[in-house]
This record gives C-alpha cells, structure tokens and sequence, in this order.
C-alpha cells in the first residue's frame, strides 16, 4: 500500500498536477500588484486541490502530514516561476505564527483565507528607530474596557497597502517592566478605522513596502495573541520559520536564476567560469544546510538561533549570484531595464531583512559558539 504523503510521492503526484493545470502568470504584468493577484491565483488553485492544505493542523483549515509537504510545494511552484517567493514567504512566517498563538477560533476562522490566498496578511514589527533592537518599540497599546487602544507608527511593513490583516507588535507593560516581557502582539484588520498605510518605494523601483500609522486604533481583546508581554516570545519563535520553509523556496527560485544565468552568459559568448562555480557552491552549501532544517522542523524540533547559519548563507549566496551575474553579463545591472537589475538591487536587501549580516553573525556567536559578548 503506498502513501500519499510520503514526500517523494507527494512531489510526483503535486508534479503531475501542475502539469495538467496551467498556472503561468501573464507575460506582460510585472508589477507588484500582478504578482500578488497572481500569488493569490495560485494560491486558490492550489488550496481547491488540496495542495496548499497539507503540512498545515486540521484544527486551522488543513490537511495534516508533515511540514516538509509545504517545503515541497514551496519549492515546485516558485521554482517555476508561478509565484514570485516574496508574498509566498508571508503565507509561511505567519500561518505558523497564528496557528501557535491565536485562539483556535480565531486561528480556525482566519488561517484558511490565508492558505486559500483570499487574503494577503503582514507583518508590524520594525518602527524608526526599533529594527535590530526590536525590544525598543514605541507604538503602545493601552488597555480601555474589552478593547485595547492602539497608537504609533511602524515601517518597512512588506505589501501593507495589499494586506487584509497585519500581525502588530506594541508595548503594553509600564517603565518598570523588563522591554521582554513589555511587548503584545494582536491580529489586527487593516481597515479598521485610524490606520494609515503609505507605500514606499525602493531602490528597485517597487513599492514594496510601507509605513502604517495607528492613531487611536480600537482592537478587540479577542485579537490579542497570547496573552499580554507574550510579544517578544512570539516574535523570537516567527523569526525561524522566516528561515525554514520559506528559505526553500526562495533557494528553488535562486536555482532557476543561476540556470538562467548559464543561458544568457552562453549567449553573449562568455566562457561559464569559475565564478559561476564558486556562486553554485555557494547555492549548494546552502540548500544542504536548508534541507537539514526542513528535516529538523518536519521532526518536530523547535528551531532557534541556528537557523541564524542558515540567514547567513541566503544572503551571502543571494549577493553572489547577482554579483555574478553584473561581472558576467557586461552592463546588464548598470545599463539595462532588466529582470537582472531589479534582482541585484534587491539582493543587497538580503543582508538587511529578517535580521541584518551583522546581528545574525552577533547570534552565531554568542548564542552558538558561546564567545562572549566581546
Ligand atoms: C526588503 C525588506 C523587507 C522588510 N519587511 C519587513 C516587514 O514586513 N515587517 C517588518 O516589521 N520589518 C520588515 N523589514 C525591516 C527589517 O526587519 C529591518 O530593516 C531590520 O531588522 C534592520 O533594522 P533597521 O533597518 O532598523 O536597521 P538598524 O537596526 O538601524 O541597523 C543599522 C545597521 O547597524 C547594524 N547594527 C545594528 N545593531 C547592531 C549590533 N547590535 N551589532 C552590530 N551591528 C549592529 C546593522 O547590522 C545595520 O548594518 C524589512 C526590511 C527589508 C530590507
């Protein structure tokens, strides 16, 4: 008797399927809006079929089995360029994060819009001034009857302006609270009434992400996850997932890149050298490294500070690629209106979000190899 959610079979039933079920994306909409209208396609299809439902609790709108189902049909679906990994990497940081903390009925009544993709949802942490030092954050929540009331700003919040809910951290506790136990984190609907979202724009050109205002801001005590000064435990345990399941699809999406740097280094009669070698090693060493974190959360372990390592390498083979990719193809990121451009502006991100190069190193150091502080 063979089983369905045996992780080879998985893949080769999931294979067959988008074979049969044509998902590509529109050649002509590269925006970021028709890539998150695109997100939510796939998503839907995929959540109709089943697809998108297992490695997910039943009691959340899922289908059961192991984690690494999710990993799989990450790694199929960006790979092949169906969906681009940025809003897919939500879906993974923050189904996770409600399923843990949300109430059951809340986590059962609002996960599945998330997993169907008939919403798109982000994250609130980072504010001026608080984004390595997270536990400094000003935006406060006060408490007035059932409800609590919340002011402050936050920034750099990725695809606000198309988000239905946001995951918020604010400060509940007094002076005298210890910052780690003065955060509390709620699931907030984004058009509630006082909430002001502005788009930014990168230097990729995309208005990625956004500043969101919260003036007087009145929230439901059923929407906080956790309990109060819960916060900074949830944010500590969503950071790893940012570096787990999502990693592996960003790292298929990477490897279709490189393939394509191949063609197009071939075309323009250059020799494949041993840069190309030295960014697949470093592509390599990284999905080895991703592939025994998927083994270790599908076994149920708690992922912490290692997955830091796996931070470290994503970004550090992410910048090698498009490094590569502008010493390789004269003119490419400086001249040309490409795909390639747009990538390489937005890969010196990578040692930016989900915790600077430097704090992961800070991590790595203190917390894993016990240095010290110094
Ligand atoms: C593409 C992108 C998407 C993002 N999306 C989101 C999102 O959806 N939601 C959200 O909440 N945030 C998001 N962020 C924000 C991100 O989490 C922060 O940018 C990040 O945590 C760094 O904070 P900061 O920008 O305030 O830099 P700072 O913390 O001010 O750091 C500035 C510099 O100082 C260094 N530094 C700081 N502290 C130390 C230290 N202790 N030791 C050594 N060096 C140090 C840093 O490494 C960095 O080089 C996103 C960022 C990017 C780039």
């Amino acid at each position: 008797m063979t089983d369905p959610l045996e992780p080879a079979q998985f893949r080769s039933r999931l294979v067959a399927w988008l074979g049969e079920n044509d998902l590509t994306p529109s050649a002509d909409d590269h925006s970021l809006q028709g890539h998150l209208r695109q997100f939510a396609r796939v998503q839907r299809a995929l959540y109709d079929a089943g697809w998108s439902r297992y490695g997910w609790p039943e009691a959340a709108g899922g289908l059961g089995g192991p984690d690494i189902l999710r990993a799989i049909v990450g790694e199929e679906v960006v790979g092949r360029r169906l969906v681009e990994p940025g809003p897919y990497s939500m879906l993974e940081v923050l189904a996770p994060t409600m399923i843990d903390y949300a109430s059951p009925a809340l986590a059962a009544e609002m996960v599945p819009k998330l997993l169907s993709g008939e919403e798109q949802w982000c994250q609130g942490f980072s504010e001026p001034g608080s984004g390595s030092d997270l536990a400094s954050l000003t935006t406060r929540a006060t408490p007035r009857g059932d409800t609590w009331v919340v002011n402050g700003q936050k920034v750099w919040t990725s695809f606000a302006q198309f988000s239905h809910r946001c995951i918020l951290l604010t400060r509940t506790g007094d002076a005298d609270t210890p910052n780690h136990e003065a955060i509390t984190a709620f699931f907030v609907d984004l058009d509630t009434p006082g909430i002001t979202v502005r788009p930014l724009r990168t230097m990729h050109g995309v208005d990625e992400f956004c500043e969101v205002y919260f003036d007087d801001v009145v929230i439901g005590a059923d929407r906080m996850l956790g309990r109060p000064g819960d916060g900074w435990r949830l944010a500590m345990d969503l950071l790893p997932y940012e570096r787990s399941t999502c990693f592996w699809q960003r790292i298929a999406y990477l490897y279709s890149r490189f393939d394509a740097l191949i063609g197009e280094v071939k075309n323009v009669g250059q020799a494949v050298d041993s840069d190309m070698g030295e960014a697949y090693l470093a592509l390599h060493t990284l999905r080895c490294r991703s592939r025994a974190t998927q083994h270790r959360l599908a076994e149920g372990h708690k992922l912490g500070p290692d997955t830091s390592i796996d931070k470290v390498l994503l970004a550090g083979a992410e910048q090698r690629l498009y490094d590569t990719a502008r010493d390789l193809l004269p003119g490419v990121i400086e001249l040309d209106d490409t795909e390639w451009r747009t990538e390489y502006l937005y890969s010196r991100a990578a040692t930016i979000y989900g915790g600077t190069a430097e704090v992961q190193r800070n991590i790595i150091a203190r917390r894993l190899l016990d240095l010290g502080k110094e």
